[in-house]
């Protein structure tokens, strides 16, 4: 059986080994994922070549996501390289302090004084630290700690309810798109966008570098909630980035808001990730727990086009077996996902043709029970629409466009496949592409399949034809 769900992985030390890598993509990596908030430009553009040499290798497409590592709000640096806090102990966040101790901290985000007030609540290291500013003298922030602990180098500030006002994009961002751009990055995730202006200017940035990769937004602060409608409008799809969310919005919220996210993404048409500490124990264990096992499955029904693993492959001691994982419970939580075509499609006007195309052999396909869905595409338009309805049966999306099947790779339900034909004329090419599924053991003589194709054939936006044949019969009269 084949797998629907995707499974993103990302790279890291424990695995970017050559050897390592192959063996991740064997056990079932999709897309992998680039840390920007790691590394060098030069390490990111080789790892990539490195993939996508195995990749070829393999004979499978997998897809190269650029993670930026936007405005990570942080404190500085402590004379002993941490401080022990203690609960109702005084505590200072000063933008002009060089080297922390006791007594207080410097901070990489100098605006963060502007940002709070009197009564605000910080939480530093993941919400391990809580602190409550009791109020703001020029750059300093004099506050008491709720809940000590031991504070460390560099560790991240976030504002319980969010509301920092920290652009999306920083400088070192901006740099990095280029990058991204230049090493032909398939995904651009942009790390904290508050509003659809924050992915807006991300994809203006994109273009301006030559790039053509679509566009995740990490659904990450309290904000981008409020503003998910817009920003979905202006993304190709989300993150359920739920390490800083949960610190944000608060950790019961969390598993809620992501049933919502990824059900209003596939509503528009759009992609959904959910990531962060799926198998998380497996950074050091060879088994998932129970609950990281329900996790991955719940996501799965909750609809989620793919499933990411964090550190468990960038610096975990298990990468290859928290991919394996990941494969095996998708495959199993797959047969309780509820598939068909929902009353709300059936309603609904289209104003593109290939999207009515696109929906037409979907509803053929649910009624008809065909064994595979054939989508010639040039774009991938017309994979994206079949797969946010859920059909039971695959998705082949065949196109001779290399950057197409790469993006596919995050696509739930769609298995991209290399397919150039040897002629123009439309009979030929359906036959071609029977043929070639069948070569790929997707389909077998008598099998129920159907196709869409557009006319002109090469042209991208023109899916204007859907087509029903059995397999072998067109064997009789082209073969
Ligand atoms: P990060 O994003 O791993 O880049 O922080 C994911 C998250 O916040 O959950
Ligand atoms: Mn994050």
């Amino acid at each position: 059986m084949q797998r629907k769900t995707k499974i993103v992985a990302t790279l890291g030390p424990a695995s970017s080994d050559p050897e390592v890598l192959n063996r991740m993509l064997q056990a079932g990596v999709d897309v992998v994922r680039l840390n920007f908030s790691h590394g060098k430009p030069e390490d990111h553009i080789q790892l990539a070549e490195t993939v996508r040499a195995l990749a070829r290798a393999r004979g499978k497409a997998v897809g190269v996501l650029v993670d930026l590592q936007g405005p990570k709000i942080r404190i500085g640096k402590f004379e002993h390289g941490k401080v022990t806090l203690n609960n109702g102990d005084s505590f200072i966040l000063d933008s002009d302090c060089a080297l922390g101790n006791q007594e207080r901290v410097g901070l990489d985000y100098k605006e963060l004084p502007r940002d709070v007030s009197h009564g605000t609540t910080l939480l530093l290291d993941d919400g391990r630290i809580v602190m409550w500013v009791e109020e703001v003298r020029g750059n300093e922030i004099f506050c008491t700690v709720k809940q000590g602990g031991v504070l460390s180098n560099n560790k991240g500030i976030n504002r319980q309810g969010g509301g920092l006002s920290a652009s999306a994009l920083t400088e070192k961002d901006k740099e990095d798109i280029k990058t991204a751009a230049l090493l032909k990055a398939d995904y651009l995730a942009v790390s904290f966008p508050r509003d659809g202006a924050d992915m807006q200017l991300a994809r203006r940035l994109m273009q301006a570098a030559g790039g053509k990769s679509m566009l995740v937004a990490k659904i990450e602060r309290a904000e981008a909630i409020t503003h998910l409608d817009e920003i979905l409008d202006a993304t190709d799809a989300i993150m359920v980035a739920r390490g800083d969310l949960g610190v944000e919005v608060g950790d019961a919220a969390v598993p809620a808001l992501q049933k919502r996210m990824i059900r209003m993404a596939r509503e528009k048409n759009k992609l959904a990730i959910t990531a962060t500490q799926m198998m998380e124990s497996m950074i050091s264990s060879p088994i998932p727990t129970r609950a990281e096992v329900s996790d991955v499955a719940n996501a799965v029904i909750d609809g989620t086009d793919a499933v990411m693993l964090s550190a468990e492959t960038a610096a975990g001691l298990y990468p290859v077996e928290a991919v394996a994982a990941m494969d095996r419970v998708c495959i199993e939580a797959e047969k309780e996902y509820e598939t068909g075509f929902s009353k709300r499609r059936l309603n609904m006007q289209f104003d593109r043709v290939d999207e009515s195309i696109a929906m037409a052999a979907m509803y053929t396909a649910y009624h008809l029970q065909v064994k595979a869905i054939v989508a010639l595409t040039e774009s991938g338009s017309t994979a994206l629409w079949m797969s946010r309805v859920n059909p039971d049966a695959p998705i082949y999306a065949l196109t001779p466009d290399v950057a197409t099947r790469r993006k596919l790779t995050l696509f739930r339900g769609v298995y991209p496949v290399n397919f150039k034909p040897a002629t123009q004329e439309r009979e030929q090419v359906l036959h071609e592409a029977e043929e070639e599924l069948r070569r790929r053991s997707a389909v077998m003589d008598g099998d129920l399949i159907v196709l869409t194709i557009g006319e002109p054939i090469g042209k991208s936006g023109g899916t204007n034809t859907m087509k029903i044949v059995k397999v072998g019969e067109s064997r009789k009269t082209n073969g």
